[in-house]
């Protein structure tokens, strides 16, 4: 579940002057570290003490790589043939910015013309993307027609080229028609990239390596007075004048000659390793019930399968045993070629449980059988022993589930919830999570679990917080991929990532890889702080670990639950849901027991009766459906499971007779 995205600078400010540039990358940077933002305050600082010339040098190239198009006619209806180049749309009203639109089908038009110059930008041969944003409360279908023709049709649709081999003056009427929709459709705007001629200098790449480069010289610099010198020197070589009087031979010569002198640049630039991690959040329910997610796991898995093919460094990582038994179920042939990339490494299983539950509200016993379940399943199926705990998106989490991890065989854990807190901010990013008991996991908080793009600019400022929370970090790990309805990695964000590994590129280093290959690499260079945290030595006030010896990264400890503030009301919202949680694990549990003491009467143990009830148990614990935080149709099929697995849970043993009939009728909550 996502009610809130972030900080908003993945998706570009395009268009927005450099100042509103600024504001939108440290604001969001500096709203998002309470504790110890030195860094972030620092990168801030460097980039506005630029010189008047440096700051119009950014703003001038950021308005360089998108064709503006905010004024959009609207149709709030259907009608015949709405895409038709002869149809009259001049009584259509005007839509601009975003809008509210109703949940029937509603048309978009708008002629797009190549200027002649783009704020002074000859884009003659460059390569012109579509894309249309509309959402309601999940991807709306659409259909995308150039001058009447129809060029796509879909919901979640990637950029579209509008424009190849760009030619000044060329026109292209855009028509969109967004279909039915369950809820209120909401236009967010369209984005017109713009690819450059391949036989001139990119501004855009010059831009974000030099905006990459103001975020991390304060972070990782030795010498931060000579290489902000170096980057000064790199702005000014940018001709203005050049691009005011339309001269591109003079101006592209300029921008080649920035290049050079950011180049010196790079060796410091790449002591940020950025480890790029694909994987989609799949929620179980939220807006749709779980019959609807088998479809969704098809389609991602399928996806990322194909991706696989078509880039050779790409890696998938995935939680839930039961998306995977879904599929050795019903898709076979998906599931084989599933083993063939875990065999090569490039599809990696986390998580181990059977869905990624609710980790405050069911007991104890069902976490640790939904790890058991989820372990067996995996290491059946595919050989994996699964070691890292995956679990974004729970709403709070136990103080015992480092215990419950670290004795099922599993040494990491990766989540993110908490930098949602609306109050208080958690001040690392990776750190030890300890149990009362003692046993403890290396956890790690990325920024977000769904990130959009891969782009330089965004990884960095992510970069320069986690350093800030973690000393001496010289490794982040950054989780991309469409989510919550499924989806992963995209084709537009895989090649936004090829682009920036390309060795000529003066960026943070940066390769796909999996989560385990972050730990691995990343655990060898921990030097644990002695210091232990929890709520109320941290009230009195958070001090960072010591800076590390070089190439180290200090982590500290902390001993509490992770409590979650934010998305209140979820232990008490779907009452029944909760009710049936319960009952379930006692049934179960009671079961068990009652089933034992008839084995060793000589009665046949129903131990894959019980495992099946688990597995209905354990999903149904599923962290919307366990907080009630989705719609009420999941909450009512939820309880129809909830039914079947006490069913299967009441065994008596007694020659298979089930007591049930009494007790499910109250599991019936329609
Ligand atoms: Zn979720």
């Amino acid at each position: 579940m996502r009610f809130v995205t972030g900080i908003g600078v993945g998706n570009r400010a395009k268009g927005a002057s450099f100042a509103a540039m600024l504001s939108v990358v440290f604001m969001g940077v500096l709203a998002f570290v309470q504790a110890q933002a030195q860094s972030a305050s620092q990168a801030a600082e460097i980039v506005t003490s630029l010189s008047e010339h440096s700051r119009s040098v950014i703003g001038r190239l950021s308005d360089l790589d998108h064709l503006p198009a905010e004024e959009w006619r609207f149709h709030a209806s259907d009608l015949a043939h709405g895409e038709s180049t002869d149809l009259d749309d001049s009584s259509w009203q005007m839509a601009k910015g975003r809008l509210e639109t109703s949940k029937d089908t509603v048309w978009f038009r708008r002629l797009v013309v190549v200027p002649q110059s783009l704020n002074g930008y000859d884009l003659t041969g460059a390569r012109i993307w579509f894309s249309f944003h509309a959402h309601a409360h999940g991807p709306v279908p659409e259909i995308i027609y150039f001058n009447g023709r129809r060029v796509a049709l879909g919901d979640d649709l990637e950029p579209i080229v509008l424009f190849d081999n760009a030619k000044p003056g060329e026109k292209i009427l855009v028509a969109v028609k967004l279909l039915n929709t369950v809820d209120t459709k909401r236009f967010g705007g369209t984005e017109l990239k713009i690819d450059f001629a391949e036989n001139r200098p990119n501004p855009e790449d010059i831009r974000l390596e030099l905006l990459s480069a103001a975020l991390l010289i304060p972070s990782i610099s030795k010498d931060v007075t000579a290489d902000t010198a170096t980057l000064q020197k790199a702005m000014d070589a940018i001709d203005l004048k050049a691009l005011d009087s339309q001269d591109q031979a003079k101006f592209d010569a300029s921008l080649k000659q920035s290049r050079s002198v950011v180049e010196e640049l790079k060796p410091l630039l790449q002591q940020a390793n950025l480890h790029l991690t694909g994987n989609s959040h799949i929620d179980a329910a939220w807006l749709w019930p779980w019959t609807e997610t088998v479809d969704v796991v098809k389609r991602t898995f399928a996806t990322a399968l194909q991706l696989m093919n078509e880039y050779p460094n790409y890696t998938y990582t995935q939680s839930a045993a039961q998306y995977n038994a879904w599929i050795a179920d019903k898709y076979p042939e998906m599931n084989e070629q599933i083993k063939r990339r875990i065999k090569e490494g490039r599809w990696e299983i986390v998580g181990g449980m059977w869905v990624e539950p609710d980790l405050n509200m069911p007991d104890g016993e069902a976490q640790v059988r939904s790890i058991l379940v989820g372990k067996r399943w995996f290491q059946k199926e595919y050989g994996v022993d699964v070691r890292i705990g995956w679990n974004p998106d729970s709403f709070r989490y136990t103080w015992q589930l480092p215990q419950i991890y670290k004795r099922s065989g599993i040494d990491y854990f990766v989540t993110q919830k908490t930098a949602w807190n609306d109050t208080n901010q958690f001040p690392f990013k990776l750190f030890w999570w300890e149990s009362p008991d003692g046993s403890k996991v290396l956890t790690y908080f990325p920024h977000g679990y769904g990130n959009k793009d891969l782009d330089p600019v965004r990884l960095s400022r992510d970069f320069v917080i986690a350093r800030d929370h973690t000393p001496g970090l010289t490794d982040m790990m950054d989780l991309y991929g469409v989510g919550d309805h499924g989806g992963g990695p995209t084709r537009a964000i895989l090649d936004e990532g090829v682009r920036w590994t390309q060795p000529d590129k003066i960026d943070p280093t940066m390769k796909f890889g999996t989560a385990q290959s972050y730990f691995t690499d990343f655990e060898k260079k921990i030097v644990s702080d002695p210091r232990i945290w929890d709520y109320d030595s941290i009230a009195k006030g958070y001090q960072p670990p010591s800076t590390p010896p070089d190439g180290k990264a200090a982590i500290p400890t902390w001993k509490s639950e992770l409590y979650f503030e934010y998305h209140r009301g979820v232990m008490t919202t779907q009452a029944d849901h909760k009710r049936n949680m319960r009952d379930s694990e006692e049934q179960a549990l009671n079961a068990e027991k009652f089933a034992s003491l008839a084995w060793l009467k000589g009665d046949p143990y129903p131990g894959n009766e019980l495992t099946e009830a688990w597995k209905k148990i354990t999903f149904n614990d599923f962290h919307d459906l366990a907080a009630g935080s989705g719609i009420a149709r999941r909450e009512r099929c939820a309880c129809a499971r909830s039914e079947s697995a006490g069913v299967g849970a009441l065994w008596t043993g007694d020659g298979g007779r089930t007591i049930a009939g009494r007790d499910c009728a109250r599991h019936l909550c329609a």
